[in-house]
């Protein structure tokens, strides 16, 4: 790490790149995690200044992870999990949630970041009933995902599915066409599976995110703000479970916030049909 630009007392974990800022790292960096480096907090830094609310948001993020853990599992009876982009391990994670309401639940964990790697043994630590793995593979690969041994071995792909895709599409640019990679991992999904998405927007608060991404991608990132009709899209025409594609502080709250459109993410859940 001789080149680094970070202060020299940071030690990064092998394949860990700590000359660019990471999403996993800034979102940790976010929620009070230890594991970000100078790099990732100053990038996170911008971002708060351009949306004070952001930490607000990270948060509202995550209370939405849990929501839909409980949810699926109590309302529509699903019992194992995919959850692409899983991020350092913040607790409650998804499968502690669901294994709370359902101790058999599986979960298999999906993250392409070297990081996250680093913490998997963390998110495998299950209700002895149930099961949660962890896998490395990238979205942008879906097959890879799909046919991952340690995925088949874990779950059953002829039963429903609860498929996650939480604050990772918005990396993903137009260019590499996240919408027909979401299409393939729905439609390697039988009848009743769910998918759950939370997505970035600028249609809130167009000047703050305008600013705010401009930081992440003038400092090397990949950061794309989605209107509700793009985020739609992601859907394809799977039914949305009620309240549909809403600010992602009004969907089925535990506690009622004034004004939900105050974090800045479209977020829904939809059944196949
Ligand atoms: N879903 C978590 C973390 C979001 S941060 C939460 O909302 O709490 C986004 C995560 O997506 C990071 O951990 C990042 O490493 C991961 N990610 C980004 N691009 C990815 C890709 N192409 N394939 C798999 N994971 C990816």
């Amino acid at each position: 790490m001789a080149e680094s630009s970070s202060t020299p007392t940071e030690i990064a974990p092998p394949g860990v790149n700590i000359n660019v800022p990471h999403s996993a790292r800034i979102y940790d960096y976010w929620l009070g995690g230890k594991d970000n480096f100078a790099v990732d907090r100053a990038v996170g830094e911008a971002i708060i200044k351009a949306i004070p609310g952001m930490r607000f948001m990270a948060t509202e993020n995550r209370r939405f992870v849990h929501r839909i853990a409980r949810d699926l599992v109590l309302k529509e009876g699903i019992r194992q999990f995919v959850d692409v982009g899983t991020g350092i391990p913040t607790r409650p994670n998804l499968h502690e949630i669901a294994q709370l309401h359902e101790p058999s639940t599986r979960v298999v964990y999906v993250d392409n970041d070297p990081i996250v790697l680093v913490h998997a043994r963390a998110l495998m630590i299950s209700n002895p009933l149930g099961r949660s793995e962890y896998i490395a593979a990238d979205l942008r690969r879906p097959r890879s995902i799909l046919t991952d041994p340690a995925l088949m071995d874990t779950l059953d792909l002829t039963k429903p599915v609860g498929l996650s895709l939480i604050a990772i599409l918005m990396l993903i640019a137009d260019a590499d066409d996240p919408w027909s990679l979401v299409a393939e991992l729905r439609d390697a999904l039988p009848s009743g599976s769910c998918l759950a998405i939370t997505h970035p927007t600028a249609d809130f608060d167009p000047a703050a995110v305008a600013a705010a991404v401009k930081s992440a991608t003038g400092a090397g990132m990949t950061l794309v703000a989605r209107t509700r009709e793009a985020v739609a899209r992601f859907f394809g025409d799977w039914e949305f479970l009620e309240p549909g594609l809403t600010p992602v502080s009004a969907w089925r709250p535990d506690i009622r916030v004034d004004d939900p459109k105050v974090a800045y993410y479209w977020a829904g859940v939809a059944r196949k049909p």
